[in-house]
């Protein structure tokens, strides 16, 4: 089989160099859409599901301001895209791909999704669920389908919160007044 045409299923049998470019391509669309969360005033978290030729069928990045929504988290909105698109609410054989360590609520969504694959780049030390704070996926009772993987292109993943962070409790200190906790997501 050539590794562009293996299904995400059996990607864990492909060469590890084969692996990391897979990674790297699907970390690099989602660290795009966690610019595109900075752009729009959001904590910048974005994922992207791709299958195992590369196509993106589903985009998301964190809206929980602007929908008003506490689970409009980057991976949620990515997922509901691809499952749209596939006509399915389990998306077998495809990998979602998100700059920061899922919560508790988004690896519980992607687990139901049965994935083949999550990968992520920055921890979360506050909610990440995959280890972190929780480790979700290590319940073996939940947890049948799914590979998780983290720390790809961790640095930039965080980069881009640790500027974006930076950024606002300066424009906080410039405005003299306290940021809005409601947004530190
Ligand atoms: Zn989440």
């Amino acid at each position: 089989m050539s590794d562009a045409n293996a299904p995400f299923s059996r990607v864990d049998a492909l060469n590890h160099e084969a692996l990391a470019a897979i990674d790297a391509r699907g970390m690099l669309q989602a660290l795009d859409m966690a610019r595109a969360a900075q752009a729009a005033g959001e904590v910048p978290v974005g994922a992207v599901v791709l299958d195992a030729s590369g196509a993106v069928l589903g985009r998301g990045f964190n809206r929980c301001i602007a929908d008003h929504d506490p689970t409009g988290h980057a991976e949620i909105v990515a997922l509901r895209e691809a499952a749209r698109a596939c006509g399915n609410y389990r998306l077998p054989g495809l990998a979602l791909y998100v700059t920061l360590e899922p919560c508790a609520m988004c690896i519980g969504a992607m687990l139901h999704a049965r994935l083949a694959r999550v990968v992520y780049g920055a921890t979360d030390p506050k909610t990440g669920a995959c280890g972190s704070v929780l480790d979700v996926p290590a319940i073996g009772v939940l947890n049948h389908h799914t590979t998780v993987v983290g720390g790809v292109m961790a640095d930039a993943c965080a980069g881009v919160l640790q500027s974006f962070f930076r950024d606002r409790r300066r424009a906080a200190r410039e405005r003299r007044i306290m940021p809005n906790p409601v947004a530190d997501g």
